[in-house]
């Protein structure tokens, strides 16, 4: 490294911060957000970095960002374009007035479906794009792992790159033209240079300046910039001379839009995308080539990329054993391995016809067999299986970046491009270097195109930062050697702007300079961006800055799991309790989120239906992980966990546990959400509707006893809107309906079929069925004791101060805070039923949130080995029938139903829980029954969540963004399914009036199918 670095260019919000706010305000319709709690939150993006922004703007429209630049450039001030945030090295943290474009710049503008090309608005997200196109039979290629939430603005600010980029390219290859505001407010479109002839005079001078300098560097350029498909460092100054292996244009004519390709944002604001569409492939094949070695894999890359495959990606020991050692993954891995490989090298053809690729897979396999490797290929034609593959080679991934304690893969060497032929030496050589710096990194993705992504582990508090530039040096001269691009992938951002020179020379980092200067004289697009940036290991710009303190904090749940450092060198984890966390475990616990941006996904799953709802930063997984986060840091005062600030951020949050299961590093937001909730209501006290609700198992007794006296709200006129007026239920909501007939009062209940040493089953009967659902457990009784069951129902033990009181999980006090409270629920329960256990009974519950919460929360409120030895035998119920069945122990006597098929929706936490397997598979014992399960989110009521009126809106949009539509759709005598108390609830209430619809459990569709059959005989 020889070139001198700027100092951080850091913009002082007294230069005008407050007046700025004021003045946006005034000139837009969009949100304007200057609060402490959204400047931190937009302070961060999928890099080790951290500056806070001056300001938010979230557009409402293209003039809303063209008044914005307009204030910005009167007062000297910034501006920072933002899509996903989900960029790896810092591009979208800055002092400046970030526009975040993803929430409402996502118009699609228009198809040409023979030219094959389509117009975007910058905050269009790729999966939204290819699910438009699909019909069509069309996609945008350029596959980038972040497609479910990357935004083509993004995507085109980093030139990003896919797996397939063999076969599509970059960003800079599909990018056919991009309406821009320049920063002194000029308008144009940017594209092919022989349609630019009407531009304005400042464009036209723009390009002139362009041209000089293109044809004054040509043969700099033609010395310097690497001749790899790859490369996306510094500006594309190649655009008149293309140095690319692939064209950038099909013609090989000049499109000036390319220059704004990979700019991050320095250059201009896009306003909207040209793109260039391809045809979705017809088929597809996959042969994974098994290695002995990762080094003969990546010696082989270079023949096999000779096969014109689609992707070739690597997927490392580390990996594969990783993968492994996931009960989900684990037959799918076993699936495409020959023995023990060290790697394998998954190699994609596609094709119109289905012969092609079949033939293509035919010639790989006699390739391997040419290079010594005869009998090493995994032939998959079957596209399930494929689909199945490429997810294990995500989800590795997934378990590495969730390495607990403060080490952390980083990302800033992540995606250096080397030519084919040196792949195999670099690879082992970087390695050796990784070793002598005592880390170790895992290898994976784009073997194909030479961008093999590694991330060595660093603790970015500690000595990080000097190993890290160490690394760097190092990696980058072997880059250098072999002719490669430091950039290949991620751009260069905070992290390898200081780079830039390093790579492209002094010249060309001077006429970086010019064309920076060119197109924004003030600089005040992204400063410090490619173009004068500062040091990569400048600390003071780190997410963790020197004097990083984490308060301390007296948690009410257990993270001591969290609170543990790890080994760089060898992966391992310190003990619980051991990581010196100040706030138990909590801190690290917060700290695991990476700012990836997965939780702004809108495909399949849960997480994060309060984001999918709002599209709201502050709404996400990742705006509640850094909310909390910056809250321990101090930044929110001293109330931290109990400030308005992040009592704000999660109010939203419906504790779905979605992000527990699919957020990569496990963030566990709901249970976060509990320990928050406990600090605010020790600082605040609760509000009288939260007290009601978290004491309802208490009171539920006597409400029982006069239900016409407790259901008076809904049956009285006007005691509703007395009710939204004084306590805030809602009065567009029917409460759930009080029962005289409860279950544990029931006849039914006090008859056991056992002694309790020879019960097979004890039912767990939850405080909603008990109450307002007594016929489900009904229905359970019936089903279990129809298949040969000796049941029990559960009660609190003889020694209990409440003994006749039923027991409970504690849900509705979790749900408040209030832990202690919880917590001797909880010590019921466990002194109730593990003495059940430990005579062989399983115990079986119904609603899904409270007795999966014997296998979560009961495990961080200090129950020790009981509460361990309870979770481990807690099955909803029809987990239990499924492993009876899986087991052959299942003789349930079922008829087929009038119905023929069942719609299900599956609650929040079953999903989490992995159970909806189980609950179709216990549909599907019903003769003649097919099951749907609806994709779908939460449903929005959440417990008490959508009874609330100030949620009841976004509730309601939780349940229309997938769950209504399809239970609407449905035909009438389809059953619905939903084993929520709640999800049938707000199914109910949402499609009350004529042909309104009514869910139920599973088990009451199994008891039906059992009466059919007493009735009937076999159907
Ligand atoms: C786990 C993980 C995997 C990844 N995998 C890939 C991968 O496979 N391939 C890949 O290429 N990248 C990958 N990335 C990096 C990143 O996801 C991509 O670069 C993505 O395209 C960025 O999109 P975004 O919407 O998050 O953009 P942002 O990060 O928000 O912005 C990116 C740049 O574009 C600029 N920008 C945004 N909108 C505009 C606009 N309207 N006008 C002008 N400039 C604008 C920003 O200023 C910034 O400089 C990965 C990142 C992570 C965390
Ligand atoms: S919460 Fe999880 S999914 Fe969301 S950004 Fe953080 S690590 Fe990624
Ligand atoms: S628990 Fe659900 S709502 Fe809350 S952050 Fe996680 S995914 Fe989002």
């Amino acid at each position: 490294m020889s070139e001198a670095v700027a100092q951080p260019l850091v913009f002082h919000a007294s230069r005008g911060g407050g007046d700025l706010a004021a003045r946006l305000a005034r000139a837009v319709e969009g949100d304007v957000l200057f609060d402490a709690g959204s400047r931190g939150r937009y302070a961060t993006d999928a890099s080790i970095y951290q500056v806070e922004p001056v300001g938010v703007l979230v557009p409402k429209s293209v003039d809303d960002v063209r008044a914005a630049i307009a204030i910005c450039r009167e007062q000297g001030v910034p501006v920072l374009a933002r899509g996903a945030g989900s960029s790896q090295c810092g591009q979208t943290v800055g002092a400046a007035l970030v526009i975040d474009c993803s929430k409402h710049l996502s118009r699609i503008a228009g198809l040409d479906r023979e030219g094959m090309t389509v117009g975007v608005e910058p905050g269009v997200v790729l999966d939204q794009l290819n699910g438009f196109l699909k019909p069509h039979g069309l996609w945008f290629p350029v596959d980038v792992s972040t497609s479910a939430q990357a935004t083509l603005g993004g995507m085109a600010g980093n030139n990003s790159c896919g797996s397939r980029s063999i076969a599509y390219g970059n960003m800079v290859h599909n990018v056919l033209a991009i309406d821009a505001i320049l920063s002194d407010g000029t308008q144009a479109r940017f594209g092919p240079e022989k349609e630019m002839g009407g531009a304005p005079a400042r464009v036209g001078e723009l390009l002139r300046g362009l041209r000089a300098i293109g044809e004054r560097e040509h043969d700099e350029i033609g010395r310097k910039v690497p001749k790899v498909l790859r490369r996306v460092g510094g500006y594309n100054i190649d655009v008149c001379c293309p140095q690319s292996e692939r064209p950038y244009t099909a013609d090989e004519s000049v499109n000036f839009a390319h220059l704004l390709v990979g700019s991050e944002g320095t250059l201009a604001w896009s306003r909207e995308l040209t793109l260039k569409l391809a045809p979705l492939p017809a088929h597809r094949t996959l042969g994974v080539v098994n290695f002995p070695t990762l080094y003969k894999a990546m010696e082989s890359a270079r023949h096999l990329v000779a096969l014109r495959p689609s992707a070739v990606e690597l997927v490392d020991r580390t990996m594969i054993d990783l993968a492994r050692g996931n009960p989900a993954f684990r037959a799918v891995i076993d699936r495409a391995l020959i023995g023990e490989p060290g790697a394998i090298l998954l190699v994609e053809f596609i094709g119109e016809t289905r012969a092609d690729p079949l033939s293509r897979l035919k010639d790989l396999v006699a390739l391997m067999g040419d290079l010594g490797l005869p009998g090493s290929v995994v032939e998959m034609t079957d596209a399930g299986a494929q689909r199945a593959l490429w997810d294990v080679r995500k989800a590795g991934l997934n378990i590495m970046m969730s390495l607990r304690g403060d080490g952390k893969p980083v990302s800033f060497i992540e995606d250096c491009a080397v030519p084919l032929e040196h792949l195999a030496e670099y690879v082992d050589r970087l390695t050796q270097v990784f070793a002598r710096h005592g880390t170790r990194g895992t290898w994976y993705a784009h073997a194909s195109v030479g961008t093999l992504h590694v991330r060595p582990i660093l603790d970015m508090r500690r000595d990080g930062a000097t190993k890290m530039r160490a690394i760097a040096e190092e990696a980058s001269a072997m880059v250098r050697e072999y002719k490669g691009a430091f950039s290949g992938e991620h751009g260069d951002g905070l992290v390898r702007s200081e780079w830039v020179g390093w790579q492209f020379g002094p010249r060309l980092n001077r006429a970086f300079e010019e064309i920076k200067d060119l197109f924004d004289p003030a600089g005040l697009m992204n400063p410090g961006k490619i173009v004068r940036g500062t040091r990569m290991d400048d600390a003071s710009l780190f997410r963790f800055p020197p004097g990083h303190r984490t308060q301390p904090v007296k948690t009410a749940l257990d993270w001591t799991a969290w609170d543990v450092q790890n080994d760089a060198a060898t992966g391992a984890v310190t003990p619980p309790g051991t990581g010196g966390d100040p706030a138990g475990g909590f801190g690290k616990a917060v700290e695991m989120c990476n700012n990836n941006g997965h939780c702004r996904k809108f495909d399949a799953g849960t997480m994060c239906p309060s984001y999918r709802a709002t599209r709201d930063e502050e709404h996400s997984t990742r705006g509640r992980a850094n909310t909390l986060r910056l809250a321990l840091s101090g930044r929110f005062g001293a109330e931290a966990l109990a400030s308005d600030t992040v009592h704000a951020a999660l109010d939203l949050c419906v504790s779905c546990k979605g992000c527990r299961r699919e957020c990569p590093t496990g963030v566990d937001m709901a249970k976060m959400k509990i320990e928050a909730l406990h600090q605010r209501q020790r600082a605040h006290g609760l509000p009288l509707r939260a007290r009601l609700i978290a004491h309802l198992p208490r009171w539920a007794p006597w409400a029982a006893r006069v239900p016409w006296l407790a259901n008076l709200r809904d049956t009285l006129p006007g005691a509703a809107q007395v009710s939204e007026a004084w306590l805030g239920f809602s009065a567009r909501r029917a409460l759930p309906a009080w029962r005289r007939d409860t279950f544990l009062g029931s006849a039914g209940a006090s008859r056991d079929d056992a002694p309790p040493a020879n019960a097979d089953v004890v039912l767990f009967v939850d405080t909603f069925t008990n109450y307002f659902e007594p016929e489900n457990a009904h229905a359970a009784v019936s089903v279990l004791r129809a298949a040969g069951y000796r049941v029990q129902v559960a009660r609190a033990a003889v020694a209990d101060t409440e003994p006749s009181r039923p027991l409970c999980c504690g849900r509705t006090y979790l749900a408040a805070g209030l832990v202690d409270e919880a917590k001797a629920e909880a010590r019921r329960v466990v002194a109730a039923l593990l003495p059940c256990v430990e005579r062989g009974a399983a115990i079986v519950g119904l609603e899904p949130s409270c007795l999966l919460s014997l296998r979560d929360e009961f495990l961080v409120m200090g129950l020790g080995e009981a509460a361990q030895r309870l979770s481990e035998n807690a099955f909803l119920i029809e987990e239990f029938l499924a492993r009876e069945h899986r087991a052959g122990r299942l003789a349930l006597p079922l008829t087929a139903l009038p119905q023929t098929r069942a719609l299900l929706h599956a609650h929040c936490h079953q999903k989490a829980f992995d159970a909806v397997t189980a609950t179709t598979t216990v549909l599907g014992l019903v003769p003649g029954l097919s099951v749907e399960p609806v994709e779908s989110s939460c449903c929005g009521m959440a417990g008490s969540f959508g009874y609330d009126a100030a949620h009841y809106d976004v509730s309601v949009k939780m349940a229309e963004l997938a769950l209504l539509p399809a239970v609407r759709a449905a035909a009438p005598d389809t059953l619905i399914v939903a084993d929520g108390t709640s999800c049938r609830h707000q199914i109910a209430d949402l499609t009350r009036g004529p042909g309104g619809r009514e869910a139920m459990h599973v088990v009451r569709v199994l008891e039906r199918a059992l009466e059919r059959h007493a009735k009937q005989g076999p159907g």
